[in-house]
């Protein structure tokens, strides 16, 4: 059975599509010359910068598969991984859209050739979920099986809604039983996963054109995800002033730089390092800034989900921060630091480094004193 490639371009190498259709292999400098294939590039970026899913209507497989390909190389190029990271996202969601447009048959397929092990299971399992106003029974019906590993793998950061969790759901023989659009939302996780890793995978080769075509591609990017490579695009010590990163605890730190990099976040953490700064008094301006390198990121609905964090919304409740054992629960917690709760963690660091500090400031003055 055949995938349309057209909807889901990351499921084919360049040189394999030119190959299979044009029986030739890819000659990427006179791809790089044809403007109208560069333009579509260079505006499937422009959506993902904007938060738009790219709408290829009315365009050829063939333009929507080298476009893809095209517009992954000139991201590489670039090296942001906040725009890695958005692109990512952006296209994800738009094959997802298929997805879901699938019908069962098509949807496993997508899903084995994505390397998922996906399948049907033997006998179907129904679920009683509840009845009509007229008193029928309504059933889930969990039409498929996927491997217990893939499952973990994909479904990590959904676990903050209950039902994804593994407690809660139907395993047997090393297969978890999931639902069609459960499926679906899983291959958009997939396909995230997939391009993210196509940007480790690429080796760029030096091409002048691609070079000045890359150099247009970062003036689209706005001024302060320019450089978010590193971990030197934010820094949460100086415009604040109120909290020091080298005194944050090894699990919000490990949030925080997976921010700075463009990480697609999991609602739990999303909470727990909101809420962590929310009680070190940052603001939510500074908040907003720093959710606002997440690939999915929407500043109106960020800017609401912190001001009700913060209490300033709905019932007017400040939400705490977890403690240790909430984030170990939730698979938060990366270190044994011997305290109860991460803000304990980050006051005790807080007065060692303040120590450290006082003692560096007095050396060197007694040293010359005894001189
Ligand atoms: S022990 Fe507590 S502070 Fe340390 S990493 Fe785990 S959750 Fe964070």
């Amino acid at each position: 059975m055949k995938v349309d490639f057209s909807r889901y371009p990351f499921l084919v190498s360049l040189n394999d599509y030119m190959v299979a259709v044009h029986k030739y292999i890819v000659d990427l400098d006179s791809l790089l010359e044809n403007k109208s294939i560069v333009n579509l590039a260079v505006k499937r970026i422009e959506s993902a910068i904007k938060g738009r899913i790219f709408d290829g209507r009315g365009l050829s497989t063939d333009d929507l598969v080298i476009s893809f390909h095209i517009a992954v190389l000139l991201i590489k190029k670039v090296n942001s991984r906040w725009l890695q990271s958005r692109f990512a996202n952006f296209e994800a969601e738009r094959s997802y859209r298929f997805l879901q447009e699938e019908d069962q048959r098509s949807l496993m397929n997508v899903l084995r050739v994505s390397g998922v092990n996906v399948d049907k299971p033997r006998k179907e399992l129904r679920i009683l979920v509840g009845y009509t106003k007229g008193g029928r029974e309504v059933y889930d019906a969990y039409d498929f099986i996927i491997a217990f590993q893939g499952y973990v793998r994909y479904t990590r950061r959904f676990w903050g809604e209950g039902k994804w969790k593994l407690v809660n759901r139907l395993v047997s023989g090393g297969f978890v039983y999931i639902r069609q659009d459960e499926l679906a939302r899983l291959g958009k996780e997939v396909f995230y996963v997939k391009i993210m890793g196509m940007f480790d995978e690429i080796e760029l080769v030096p091409i002048q054109t691609l070079e000045s075509l890359a150099d247009k591609v970062k003036q689209l990017i706005p001024e302060k995800y320019v450089e978010t490579s590193g971990l030197g695009g934010l820094s949460l010590t100086g415009k604040t002033g109120k909290v020091v990163v080298e005194a944050l605890p090894p699990c919000i730190k490990r949030i925080y730089n997976a921010m700075l990099k463009g990480d697609n976040l999991s609602h739990h953490e999303r909470f727990a390092i909101a809420t962590f700064l929310l009680a070190l008094g940052v603001d939510t301006e500074y908040l907003v800034n720093l959710f606002r390198n997440l690939p999915d990121f929407n500043e109106k609905i960020t800017r609401y989900q912190i001001e009700h964090l913060a209490g300033k919304r709905g019932s007017g409740r400040k939400y705490s921060p977890y403690n240790c054992e909430s984030m170990r629960s939730r698979g938060l917690c990366v270190a044994e630091c011997g305290v109860k709760h991460p803000l304990t963690y980050y006051f005790s660091e807080l007065r060692k480094l303040k120590k450290e500090k006082d003692r560096e400031k007095t050396q060197p003055a007694s040293s010359e004193t005894r001189r």
